[in-house]
């Protein structure tokens, strides 16, 4: 068959570099000829970013980061911005830190160097995020895209593994959905399969020793291109289903993609053969969801969303709101009976495997 399709790369400096984020921020701030740097990072990533920030002179920092960005908080940071006469945005932390620098940027069009210390990937996308009355909003703009991202697995080593093990899982969701997401195409699926493999030799790595520099450098990598697949293909199932369990319940993010993918997968893939064998060969497997598994259990990941404050009663609500999300393309058909049959799988983390089942 002819390949016929339509791909955007988006424009990009990554610098990368284990010890060597100060030095390449300094040079960044210096060839954007920044003279008023507003400088944010989370109450718990003042450290990192004061290591970071060593070289460079902020006007203003400001900490006040809350996950999934509420409205008010990006209000007041975007006031802090302008009263600042800020030029460049530098945020040190994870997503919920680049994110806030987005919301920001969003309205104010001032650009944004992002230095990451998860493996969340807001960093490559141009993906916004802003909570209000318990419903997350999310759009696109290219606008709150970092203009350059600096990665530094120094700055990794102090993400606890659990932590470590559920963001590198988010990654691996983005590199999961992307395959089956309402933009797909052989770029973002290239991206996405090498993704799969950067992420699955890491984890294990950080897992057995969580200063393994060279672990952390294949998740930093795996998680930039995880997001960049997940910005070019979009978002899929897995990502309309985690948005509205974070947005409306307030789940926590990483955890909440570790559990759901399992699930997705699962429900996913018997319906998606070439995607299926493209995630089973980036996992060395000759199953997709097996390899998933294998690798979950390994890492000790995240189980079941009753462990993140989930309940039965959220369940109507939660597919009420994700199912006319989902996007039109999906492998399988989605229905409000299979979804809630999904969310309460994951709920109680039952096997994958018994989903698959039902759901082929
Ligand atoms: P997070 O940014 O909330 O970080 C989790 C916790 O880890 C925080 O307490 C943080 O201070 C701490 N932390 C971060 N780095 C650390 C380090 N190196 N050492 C020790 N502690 C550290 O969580 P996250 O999972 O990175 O990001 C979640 C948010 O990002 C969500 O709001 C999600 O919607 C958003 N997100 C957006 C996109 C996008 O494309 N827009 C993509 C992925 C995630």
């Amino acid at each position: 068959m002819n390949l016929v399709f339509e791909h955007i790369t988006l424009g990009q400096r990554v610098l990368f570099g284990t010890g060597q984020a100060a030095d390449n921020l300094a040079q960044e701030v210096e060839r954007l000829n920044a003279q008023r740097v507003m400088l944010i990072a989370a109450e718990t990533e003042q450290e990192l970013a004061a290591t970071v920030a060593a070289k460079i002179s902020p006007v203003v920092e400001y900490n006040n980061v809350v996950m999934h960005v509420p409205v008010e908080v990006a209000q007041e940071a975007r006031s802090v911005a302008q009263d600042n006469k800020v030029d460049l945005l530098v945020c040190v932390g994870g997503g919920s830190t680049t994110g806030l620098a987005k919301a920001i940027a969003m309205e104010t069009r001032m650009p944004i160097v992002a230095v990451p210390t998860t493996y969340a990937g807001s960093e490559a996308t141009n993906v916004w995020g802003l909570t209000e009355a318990a419903r997350k909003t999310t759009g696109v703009d290219d606008a709150v895209l970092p203009t350059t991202v600096i990665y530094d697995a120094d700055l990794t080593m102090t993400l606890p593994v659990e932590l470590s093990v559920a963001s590198g899982l988010n990654g691996m969701a983005h590199c999961i959905d992307s395959l089956w997401g309402p933009r797909v195409d052989p770029i973002n699926q290239a991206l996405a399969v090498e993704g799969i493999r950067a992420l699955a030799e890491g984890l294990p790595a950080i897992v057995d020793d969580a200063q393994d520099v060279t672990g952390r450098e294949q998740l930093l990598y795996g998680a930039y291109l995880s997001a960049v697949a997940f910005a070019s293909a979009g978002s899929g199932m897995h990502h309309k289903i985690c948005h509205v369990l974070g947005g409306t319940f307030n789940l926590p993010h990483a955890q909440t993609h570790a559990t759901v993918l399992a699930y997705v997968l699962a429900f996913n893939m018997d319906a998606a053969p070439e995607a299926a064998a493209k995630i089973a060969s980036a996992f060395g497997s000759d199953d997709a969801l097996a390899g998933l598994q294998r690798l979950r259990e390994r890492l000790d990941a995240p189980r079941k969303l009753a462990d993140y404050g989930f309940t039965e009663d959220g369940i109507g609500e939660a597919v009420e709101v994700a199912l006319p999300a989902i996007p039109a393309n999906n492998p399988r058909t989605v229905t409000e009976e299979n979804l809630t049959d999904l969310l309460r799988a994951a709920l109680h983390g039952e096997d994958p495997a018994q989903l698959r089942q039902r759901s082929s």
